[in-house]
């Protein structure tokens, strides 16, 4: 199995190789063709299964695919995530996949000044990554609009519950466009998160590693 082989453009390709990677990881073989194919995916899948790839790797190349369309505070594919560090993290690997890409991404987390994350979504987004906390603050200062958010990423869902954002992710899940793309990744399948699998995916495909 390769990369190519998956169905990725070349810019990622090219990215993918200036960064080693020479095959994909179980996680990325199965996520990334249903990704591509817009459908919706719950996983089980912990960090060092490669599962960052699996959902940026087919999400920079569907937002590339649809052409430039980034309306003013809009935002294509919202990635949320428990912590600043994984946001950071997670945003630093989208930017690296999607060197070659002319897309407008972003990260926002709290404790730190809102200012500069608003300057940033008002010419829009293609994709953001974001705690929970934060993204409801900027939303409700009117900073962001969900009208064209196609694409919902919950990652390392179980933390955040486990971190306390179960009434913020509520509050965001209320103001997204229902017609839409959902991926969950959870290292574990309580019933909470299974509760939520359940009201926020569509027929999805499950992944367990
Ligand atoms: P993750 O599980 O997404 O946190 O990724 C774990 C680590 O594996 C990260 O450092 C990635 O850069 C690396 N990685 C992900 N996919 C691959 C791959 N197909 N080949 C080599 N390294 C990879």
């Amino acid at each position: 199995m390769t990369f190519a082989s998956l169905g990725l453009i070349d810019p990622l390709l090219q990215a993918l190789t200036t960064l080693g990677y020479k095959t994909p990881t179980p996680v990325q073989t199965q996520a990334i063709p249903a990704v591509l194919a817009g459908r919706d995916l719950m996983a089980a899948a912990q960090t060092g299964t490669g599962k960052t790839a699996g959902f940026a790797l087919p999400l920079l190349q569907r937002l590339t695919m649809e052409g430039p369309q980034v309306a003013s505070n809009s935002v294509r594919v919202l990635v949320l995530v428990p912590t600043r560090e994984l946001a950071e993290q997670v945003h630093e690997s989208f930017r690296q996949y999607g060197a070659h890409l002319p897309l407008r991404m972003a990260v926002a987390y709290g404790g730190v000044s809102i200012n500069p994350q608003m300057m940033k979504l008002r010419k829009g987004l293609d994709l953001l990554v974001a705690t929970p906390g934060r993204l409801l603050d900027l939303y409700r200062q009117n900073a962001l609009k969900f009208n064209q958010l196609q694409t919902l990423v919950l990652d390392e869902a179980d933390r955040m519950l486990d971190l306390g954002f179960s009434r913020e992710l509520d509050a965001v899940f209320a103001a997204l466009p229902k017609r839409r793309q959902t991926l969950l990744f959870s290292a574990t399948f309580s019933d909470p998160i299974r509760a939520m699998a359940g009201a926020l995916l569509a027929d999805p495909l499950s992944i367990e590693i």
